[in-house]
């Protein structure tokens, strides 16, 4: 309030002077002296329209201005004490109280930020009891909310992070682990696996494929198929790889190809694409199988389904899809098919005689000559054993079906040499024609079937067509075989004896049994009507046993009137290739007949027989004290040491060979020839079917010991046999 100016001393006339005031016109402030006291003048300047008018001045004691000042001072030194003593306290409540909250929230921050990542726990123990309740409190609380919160996400998502972690190391560690697994398959595997780039150009190849091919790896990798393994499939398997770069679709395959050892294999082939992202096909993957052995071993079991091991000819499975097949064929073109069934005659005799192994070459041989006597169109089988069949398809004339039958028979009777044996061998064929006499392949069969056997009964070494009377033949065949199972029980069998007389004393102490079947409509049968039907149903066992009994019966009574009487009973091999249902030797004992009223007669093959169980049954009848006669001698294959092991007794020679020793001088030899060395074996020979003197003279004359025959007398029943004989004896 107080302008600086100019201190004045003076008397109050001073008061106003111009002076006082350097800048007249203006208030002026100053302090004087009035008589020794002092005074603050504040003069204000009076103007009118000439100018300065006047002035007022206006004093003020200096000491009460200083009093006043100093109470002033005072005042506000009090004032400030007091709002010292105030304000101070006030500030400190407002400052604290605005500070209290950001230290506890300072102090909580500091807390939470102490550590990267607090538990839950942690944050639960952080104490919020600081926190007043305020704003900031509330705020803070629920800032510590939120971080709670933020914490409980961030610790969920450290710990799916860590599971995350957990499973891409677990996942890595098993993708290592697979990869290292699929490297192992790769690198071990016996398949050849190769990847291919869309050039054709190979840049993996795995050992298999390597240690198949020439130069391996470096002359596989970078190369196309062409260059290497190169061949002439190479090409081939190129453009298959082309087509699944262009389709993106997988390929297999077959393809044979050569390996480095020159072998040719045969390879199944599998072709895979490989995509990137984008789906375009970048390689291609091979991977071959070699299959060369399994489909060799395909072959070998394919063949040995369809084909005869031993000939190579087609087998009976393969017979009957080609006889289905050409069948159909003829019936398309309305022309015939003839099936010949051709069956060796007594290759079995062979067999036995030369040995399996020689018969296997025939067997060989014969299926040879009868593939050359047709055409190559036609088809040779081989069915089992020495049977073959021959279909000989799209005939115009059936008339050609014999000449190649008669042709097969003619190469087959050609001499076989096989090894050092030389061999003669015969064939019996059996034709049938379809769809002329049947259009049924099952009865086609049949039908031949038939026709084989009527070739084999009219004397072998030839052949026959299917007929109609074969087949009433056959009819009647199955009928009697029906027939023959009741015949025994029925009581139709009778047992006749054929005395056979000892030329050197003329005397009758011989005879042989004979069956006959006096079938209730047909009559009397004589044993070729059916002892071949018993013996393939087994029946004959049975009706062998009861012969053998009735001829036992005879001899008990018969040798009474001639104490030396023997029968002879028949024993067809089928008898002896079974255990006996009846012991021929303990009926003998429980019968008390001597077993030399008894002997037994087989067929020169059965001696053959390489079966030990049919040795020992004719060595137990042998050693049980039956006697043992060689029947037909002279139709079959013999062996001298067999007939020596068997101590053979009598030789019965065959009626074929007797019924000509009038007229054949090559029987008389034979006849001469068999009588010689059965003489020097110790063995005596019966001549059969003996129907003239002039037979009887050349026997005798020869030295045969027994003839049997119509010259002396047919067979005769029991009781006329008994009448004739035995009466006649006793006087
Ligand atoms: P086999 O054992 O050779 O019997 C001789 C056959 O010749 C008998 O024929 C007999 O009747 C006949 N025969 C005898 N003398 C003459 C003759 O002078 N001229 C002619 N043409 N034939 C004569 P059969 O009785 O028809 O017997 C035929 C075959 O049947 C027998 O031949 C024999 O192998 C067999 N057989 C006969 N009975 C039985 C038997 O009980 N069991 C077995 N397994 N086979 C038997
Ligand atoms: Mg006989
Ligand atoms: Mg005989």
């Amino acid at each position: 309030m107080f302008a600086a100016g100019k201190l004045v001393t003076g008397t109050l006339p001073d008061y106003a002077t111009p002076q006082w005031g350097s800048r007249i016109g203006q208030p002026t402030q100053n302090e004087i002296k009035i008589n020794g006291v002092g005074y603050y003048q504040l003069i204000i300047p009076l103007k009118n329209q000439h100018g300065l008018a006047g002035a007022i001045a206006l004093l003020q004691s200096s000491t009460s201005v200083k009093r006043n000042t100093w109470q002033m001072i005072g005042m506000l030194w009090l004032i400030t004490g007091a709002s010292l003593i105030f304000i101070f306290p006030l500030v400190w409540y407002f400052a604290s109280s605005l500070a209290h909250p950001i230290t506890a929230l300072s102090g909580i921050f500091r807390d939470l930020t102490k550590g990267n990542a607090l538990t839950r726990e942690e944050l639960a123990q952080i104490d919020r009891s600081r926190l007043r309740h305020d704003e900031l409190g509330e705020l803070a609380r629920s800032f510590m909310s939120m971080n709670d919160a933020i914490n409980q996400k961030i610790n969920l998502i450290n710990e799916l992070n860590a599971s995350l972690e957990q499973k891409v190391a677990d996942r890595t560690s098993a993708l290592v682990a697979r990869e290292q697994e699929a490297r192992t398959v790769i690198e071990n595997s016996p398949d050849s696996i190769s990847r291919y780039l869309p050039d054709g150009r190979r840049i993996y190849a795995n050992p298999a494929l390597i240690a198949m091919t020439e130069g391996g790896e470096d002359a596989l990798l970078g190369k196309t198929p062409s260059e290497s393994p190169g061949g002439s499939n190479a090409e081939l398997y190129e453009q298959k790889i082309r087509e699944v770069f262009s389709s993106g679709r997988n390929k297999q395959f077959e393809l044979r190809w050569h390996d480095r050892f020159g072998r040719e294999v045969c390879s199944h082939i599998r072709l895979t694409p490989e995509f990137d992202l984008a789906g375009n096909v970048v390689t291609v993957l091979a991977i071959g199988r070699d299959i060369t052995e399994r489909l060799e071993f395909e072959k070998t079991i394919w063949e040995q389904a369809n084909f005869d091991i031993l000939t190579k000819l087609p087998n009976r499975q393969m017979f009957y899809d080609r006889l289905q097949q050409e069948a159909q064929l003829v019936t398309r073109s309305g022309k015939s098919l003839a099936l010949l069934l051709v069956d060796l005659d007594h290759f079995k005799e062979v067999n036995d005689t030369l040995g399996h192994d020689i018969g296997d070459l025939l067997l060989i041989e014969a299926a040879r000559r009868i593939s050359r006597s047709v055409r190559a169109s036609d088809t040779v089988a081989r069915l089992g054993g020495d049977e073959f069949t021959v279909i000989l398809s799209e005939l115009d004339d059936t008339a050609i079906a014999s000449r190649i039958a008669q042709n097969i028979i003619d190469k087959l009777a050609d001499p076989f040499m096989l090894g050092i044996e030389k061999t003669y061998i015969s064939a019996s064929i059996g034709l049938s024609f379809y769809p002329d006499d049947t259009n049924e392949l099952d009865v086609l069969f049949k039908n031949a079937d038939q026709a084989m056997y009527a070739a084999k009964n009219s004397g072998r070494n030839r052949f026959s067509y299917f007929t109609q009377d074969l087949q009433e033949a056959a009819q009647i065949r199955l009928r009697l075989t029906n027939d023959l199972r009741t015949a025994l029980s029925g009581n139709q069998f009778i047992v006749v004896y054929q005395p056979i007389i000892e030329l050197e004393s003329g005397r009758m102490h011989k005879a042989e049994a004979l069956l006959r079947w006096q079938h209730p409509e047909r009559g009397m049968i004589d044993p070729s009507g059916f002892i071949g039907l018993a013996e393939e149903t087994g029946l004959i066992r049975a009706i062998g046993d009861w012969v053998f009994q009735q001829a036992v019966a005879r001899a008990l009574i018969w040798r009474s009137y001639i104490p030396d009487f023997q029968i002879s009973i028949n024993k067809s091999p089928a008898q002896l290739h079974q255990e006996e249902q009846l012991s021929w030797t303990d009926y003998l004992q429980q019968q008390g007949l001597d077993p030399s009223a008894i002997a037994v007669e087989i067929t020169e093959g059965l001696l053959l027989n390489p079966e030990p169980d049919v040795n020992a049954r004719l060595m137990r009848l042998r050693n049980a004290g039956i006697q043992l006669a060689i029947d037909d001698f002279g139709t079959g294959y013999s062996s001298l040491s067999y007939i020596r092991r068997f101590d053979i007794d009598y030789i019965k020679i065959d009626q074929s060979y007797v019924q000509h020793l009038e007229t054949d001088p090559g029987d008389v030899s034979l006849c001469e020839a068999i009588i010689a060395m059965a003489h020097k074996l110790d063995i005596k020979v019966v001549a059969e079917g003996v129907e003239t003197a002039g037979q009887l003279d050349v026997l005798a004359s020869r030295g045969c010991d027994y003839i049997q025959g119509y010259l002396f007398s047919k067979p005769l029943t029991a009781e006329a046999f008994f009448q004739q004989y035995m009466q006649h004896a006793a006087e």
